[in-house]
């Protein structure tokens, strides 16, 4: 058998096994290898490389639309020196991911435009890359989605289904107020979820609105009880990145909803809010 049909062989294989990459790469590989710039085992180093990469990149935009996530933002895009009063070594410390293996709700708080959904969504997408399985979602659509489920007669199937996720993203709680029907629904999955999942949870508004919001003290307060056992509680209190090369055209009558959050009750993350409920409303 000769050096050809050895290589027409090679190919072929590579065809068959789907390795398109590595298939592309082959004849570089072989004149570098002829060239003697790298070993036999490099070359193969270097296919499986090329392959695995293609792989793993095409795993990971499968799985970007599976969880939803598809304005990608990621932590390295993240300016950090636009926003001070945010602790960068606890954001990295989360997008170390050890918050989903001990299924813990992060609150990421702020005034709009501070980065809080670019947040969550990086650490989304940094659980995508690790393997692990994500749901991205505003809490508008949440509750949409929960009430047609309930409408069609679905509603534990679709409850499981989004619960099976190992990180749950919930952005935007509180630019809308939720109709008690929804606060109900809500209120399932968040029990339903309970020590079994990670979650993270955006929102320009403080706990102690939470009643207003959900329209009821004690589903919010319930909500509250479940949603800050075991959670980290970031704060953001800087200026909107959005208007940072326009601040000076907000009229003066908005700045206040623009400004820093304001009366946030003081929480130690990891530890059981005992006083939660008395203080919502
Ligand atoms: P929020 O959810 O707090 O209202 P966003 O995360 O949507 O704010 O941020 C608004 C826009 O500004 C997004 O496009 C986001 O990527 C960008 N952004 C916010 N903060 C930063 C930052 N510190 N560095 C880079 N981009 C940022
Ligand atoms: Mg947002």
């Amino acid at each position: 058998m000769n050096a050809l049909s050895t290589l027409e062989r090679v190919k072929q294989h590579l065809i068959e096994l789907k390795m398109a990459s590595a298939l592309e790469a082959l004849d570089g590989v072989l004149s570098r290898v002829e060239r003697g710039e790298i070993s036999t085992l490099e070359a193969f180093e270097a296919l499986l490389g090329e392959e695995n990469t293609l792989r793993e990149s095409r795993r990971i935009r499968a799985q970007l639309m599976t969880s939803r996530l598809t304005h990608i933002k990621t932590l390295e895009s993240f300016d950090f020196s636009f926003q001070p009063s945010l602790d960068r070594n606890r954001i990295l410390t989360l997008a170390q991911l050890s918050f989903i293996d001990r299924h813990q709700t992060v609150h990421l708080l702020g005034p709009p435009g501070v980065g809080k959904s670019h947040l969550a969504i990086a650490l989304g997408v940094a659980a995508v890359k690790a393997r692990k399985s994500v749901y991205f979602t505003t809490l508008a659509e949440l509750i949409a989605t929960l009430t047609k489920a309930e409408r069609q007669g679905s509603l534990a199937t679709r409850l499981r289904y989004i619960n099976r996720v190992a990180l749950l993203v919930i952005d935007e709680l509180g630019y809308l107020p939720i109709e008690k029907g929804g606060a109900n629904l809500f209120f399932q999955l968040v029990n339903a979820r309970y020590e079994k999942g990670a979650t993270i949870l955006t929102s320009n508004r403080g706990f102690k609105d939470w009643g207003e919001i959900f329209g009821d003290n004690v589903v919010a307060a319930a909500l509250l009880d479940r949603l800050l056992h075991h959670a980290v509680v970031v704060e953001i209190n800087g200026n909107s990145y959005r208007l940072r090369e326009h601040a000076d055209l907000i009229p003066e009558s908005l700045k206040s909803f623009t400004a820093a959050q304001e009366h946030l009750p003081k929480h130690k993350p990891g530890r059981p809010r005992k006083t939660a409920p008395a203080e919502v409303g």
